[in-house]
């Protein structure tokens, strides 16, 4: 990368990181059943849909023998299929199933969480309202639990339209990377014109989406613009660049540190960056050095939450703490948590 020299002036001076940021437990779980599996089995791996919605993590998993495919048919029999964090649709799985793939599900767990409650509501008799975006895969996934009697809500003049076919029984689920505010503007909507609707006790919003935009609730108003490291496709990523900008931040995504553009930071004293879940470290450590190399002089990182979580691996990839031996492969499906 070219050196490129700051006008006096006009360059940051400070990078303030936001906390937390970057890679989340589910995140962190997938890429890891990808590599193990790789290791364990050796390439190619399938793995159904980008694994996470991040080009830099795909492309080191290409290189590193996974195959990327969006249809079952491009799958050879015989072969090791991984699910894709987001999660598939009930008709995916059982396809999966009946052409006897060995299936390892990188699901998120708490993606996993909502298709159970589906599951369980539907058996209870409930119709169900989806806060989502359209097109998602988890969005697809989820929906997918249920052939009839699920209903997407992308927004609130879409809760002023839908049309279940009872109202008795009629519970919400939502995306687990959608704006939190949005989510709650969207479900107040729906519990306006739907008083008796069920709501999920825990919001579905995952603590990693929830904690990543109070950081930046809590960075953008110090900074003079906030950068997101993330790739287009990711959910959550947009989220956290929509929020700085509705607070007044001018905020940019960017895939790498390639995209910045010099002209973001020309009256930018205070640089805040983040990144989106599924956004590896490495990818922040590159736009800092870039931003230093266009004259920010100190890095701080802000106080924020200390994420614990961690997700168990499904058994045919888990190791025996007692012998450090991989524990026996079986065949699965498998739900992710
Ligand atoms: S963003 Fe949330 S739901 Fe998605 S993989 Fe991470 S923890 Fe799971």
């Amino acid at each position: 990368m070219p050196q490129v020299q700051p006008s006096p002036g006009t360059s940051p001076q400070e990078i303030l990181l936001a906390e937390p940021r970057g890679f989340c437990a589910g995140v962190d779980r997938a890429i890891e059943i990808v590599e193990r599996a790789l290791a364990k089995f050796g390439a190619p791996i399938y793995v159904r849909h980008e694994i996470v919605h991040n080009t830099f993590v795909v492309n080191d998993l290409k290189a590193k023998g996974a195959i990327f495919i969006e249809e079952l048919d491009d799958v050879p029999p015989g072969a090791t299929l991984v699910f894709s964090a987001h999660g598939v649709s009930k008709a995916v799985q059982q396809e999966a199933e009946r052409r006897g793939f060995a299936i390892f599900d990188a699901t998120c767990p708490l993606v996993t969480k909502v298709h159970v409650e589906v599951a369980k509501l539907a058996r209870e008799g409930y119709e169900f309202l989806m806060i989502g975006h359209k097109g998602h895969p988890e969005v697809e996934g989820t929906m997918g639990q249920l052939s009839e009697g699920i209903h997407l809500v992308e927004d609130e003049d879409d809760v002023a339209r839908v049309a279940p076919r009872q109202t008795e029984k009629l519970a919400v689920v939502t995306q687990t990377t959608l704006s939190v505010d949005d989510a709650a503007g969207i479900t107040a909507a729906i519990r306006a014109r739907f008083p008796q609707v069920r709501e999920p006790k825990q919001q579905d919003i995952c603590y990693a989406t929830q904690n990543r935009q109070d950081a930046v609730k809590v960075l953008a108003p110090q900074v003079d613009v906030l950068i997101v490291v993330g790739s287009p496709t990711s959910s959550n990523s947009n989220r956290l660049r929509e929020l700085a900008a509705r607070l007044g931040t001018p905020a940019y995504m960017v895939d790498n540190a390639g995209e910045l553009r010099e002209e973001w930071f020309a009256h930018a004293q205070r640089v805040g960056l983040t990144a989106g879940a599924s956004a590896p470290e490495v990818l922040v450590e590159d736009v800092i050095r870039r931003l230093r190399e266009l004259g920010a002089l100190s890095v701080r990182k802000m106080d924020g939450i200390e994420e614990t979580v961690k997700f168990p691996l499904p058994k045919g990839l888990k190791i025996d703490a007692a012998t450090g031996l991989e524990i026996a492969v079986r065949k699965m499906p498998e739900t992710g948590g």
